[in-house]
């Protein structure tokens, strides 16, 4: 029919669309226009509260804040994030399927002043996982569980100091938008962590381990993100743990965590695995 324009130049005139500030250029993977999506669109769900305490609206009013951040510093999520607010012992988790995030909050983190910063480091685990970054791909973990021997005793402290590698990579976004504001939170919070190991010190030489790398996490992340001072007195509370514990590892710990290179490859993070295995493996035998 006369008129009716090829697709080729149909394409040429959709490539040539431009979209308002307001809408994202959406393109197949050839690049081919297909659509301006709107901006700000709908990240988070829904909130289930599934311990009955209340605090739906302050953890979406939480994820929004976060989410206005992250966006400034040009970070995104891209899939669906659906909250639930339980009881549990721990401050908050997540969790990340190929198409969708669950981030679970505990009561207390919504009862707290830190939830803000739960959910900027749950979402920091969220970009990492999207990214596909070593410390977030189950590929990785499939090498890890083939390479990294660790002995049976270990496990609990070894998955501990894993998670703390995860940590690491996810405050490592969590804290552009976080500890920007020249406030001493993280500092407080990481303080407050080391407190609460002293008083969980046991006589399990394994579970001593897992409670000092925990320690040289809190350290090495403030001193990564040049937090702490090499005079600041959190590093004796971290020695005298060690001290009565029976070993010295808080500054090996630290300096491992502080060190982790920003952008691994997927051989170079399973090195560095096996270099905290090593660590923690050697502080359990002297
Ligand atoms: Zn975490």
């Amino acid at each position: 029919m006369s008129g009716e324009m090829s697709l080729k130049a149909l394409v040429r005139v959709a490539n040539r669309v431009r979209c308002d500030a307001r809408f994202a250029r959406r393109a197949d993977p050839a690049g081919t226009f297909i659509a301006c999506g709107r901006l700000g669109r709908a990240v988070l769900i829904a909130v289930v509260d599934r311990a009955g305490r209340g605090g739906s609206r302050k953890v979406k009013a939480a994820f929004e804040t976060v989410e206005r951040a992250y966006e400034a510093q040009g970070l995104r999520l891209q899939k669906p994030v659906s909250a639930e607010i339980v009881a549990i012992p721990i401050m908050g988790a997540s969790k990340s399927l190929k198409d969708r995030h669950t981030l679970f909050v505990s009561v207390r983190a919504v009862e707290s002043g830190m939830l803000d910063g739960l959910v900027a480091h749950e979402v920091g685990h969220m970009l990492r996982t999207e990214a596909g970054h070593p410390s977030h791909d189950p590929d990785v973990y499939g090498l890890i569980g083939r390479e990294v021997r660790i002995p049976r005793a270990a496990e609990a402290a070894f998955g501990q100091g894993f998670n703390h590698i995860q940590d690491v990579y996810a405050d490592d976004l969590a804290f552009l938008v976080f500890a920007s504001d020249g406030g001493d939170r993280a500092y407080r919070f990481f303080a407050s962590w080391i407190d609460g190991n002293a008083q969980s010190r046991g006589k399990n030489r394994w579970k001593n381990v897992g409670l000092a790398v925990s320690n040289g996490f809190a350290i090495g992340n403030l001193v990564r993100h040049e937090l702490i001072d090499p005079d600041d007195g959190l590093w004796d509370r971290a020695r005298a743990f060690d001290r009565e514990a029976g070993f010295a590892a808080v500054d090996v710990f630290s300096e491992f965590f502080s060190n982790l290179p920003n952008e691994p490859s997927a051989g170079t993070f399973v090195g560095q695995v096996k270099a905290l295995a090593d660590l923690m493996t050697k502080a359990a035998l002297t």
